[in-house]
């Protein structure tokens, strides 16, 4: 269980790092997890102007309010609640993440997946995906599970290619939910409504918001839900193992391209 942290990002953005602190600094490939959520505009009004990414993808999933992406790519999307963007930085991408609200609830999640050496400079990408592009399949117990990437049950979410599992499950009180993971695959989970035991029924861990849960070695998840409806999310992804070097919103396999990235970004060159 990793306690997350309060920071500020972008332009004074407040999140909590869950990912990406000194308690966990990484979970390969996972490089970093904010959760942000507050319904005080002063906490996010000034969003994430204008950076560079290299290296690595970032998933954006909005639960509540509206961000609008756009970048020197010349894509544009409107993040609004439930849907998710899933961009492949690759080689280079400058963009902007800002909010389209000046009150109410602004809140979601923003992962950040590292990639393989050989795919550190492909061509960037961008995936918008709308609410009703995700599929939602039903379990044992009335839990209804949202699949973002990978595949649950036979049924596969709209992001290709999916290395990566990432699952939302809305859980009734007190319901079990079961998944199958790749038992060589970094895995962990966030209960971001309600609370929820996670583990088998004899060594259960209770998570609720404000802390994450590293899964450990095996290739089954079980959550139990609380007193109340409670939200599970279950990502997995399949270490790379490879050195990584990173600076800020550049992640590379060495300081040389580190350097590599800074120059081509002052040189306009993302
Ligand atoms: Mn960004």
């Amino acid at each position: 269980m990793i306690t997350g942290q309060p920071t500020s990002d972008g332009a004074g953005v407040k999140l909590t790092r869950l990912i990406g602190t000194q308690a966990l600094p990484d979970l390969d490939p996972f490089l970093m997890l904010d959760a942000f959520g507050s319904d005080d505009p002063k906490a996010y009004i000034a969003g994430f102007p204008d950076h560079p990414h290299r290296g690595f993808e970032t998933v954006t999933y909005m639960l509540a309010g509206r961000l609008r992406h756009r970048d020197n790519k010349g894509n544009s999307g409107l993040l609004e609640a439930g849907s998710v963007q899933w961009m492949t930085a690759g080689r280079g991408i400058v963009h902007s993440e800002m909010p389209e609200q000046e009150k109410g609830l602004m809140a979601g999640f923003q992962l950040w997946i590292n990639l393989p050496a050989a795919e550190k400079m492909t061509a960037p990408r961008y995936q918008d995906i709308a609410p009703g592009r995700i599929p939602v399949v039903s379990a044992p117990g009335e839990v209804r599970v949202k699949i973002i990437a990978g595949a649950f049950e036979g049924t596969a979410g709209p992001v290709a290619p999916a290395s990566t599992l990432f699952l939302d499950a809305a859980l009734p009180a007190g319901a079990e939910f079961l998944a199958n993971l790749p038992s060589e695959h970094s895995a962990f989970t966030y209960v971001y409504e309600g609370s929820a035991e996670i583990g088998p029924e004899s060594q259960a861990t209770a998570l609720a918001p404000g802390r994450l849960g590293v899964l450990g070695p095996g290739a089954r998840f079980r959550a139990r839900g609380g007193e109340r409806p409670s939200h599970v999310l279950l990502v997995a992804g399949r270490p790379l193992n490879e050195p990584v070097a990173k600076y800020g919103p550049f992640v590379m396999n060495t300081k040389a391209e580190l350097y590599q990235a800074f120059a081509d970004y002052e040189a306009g060159r993302l």
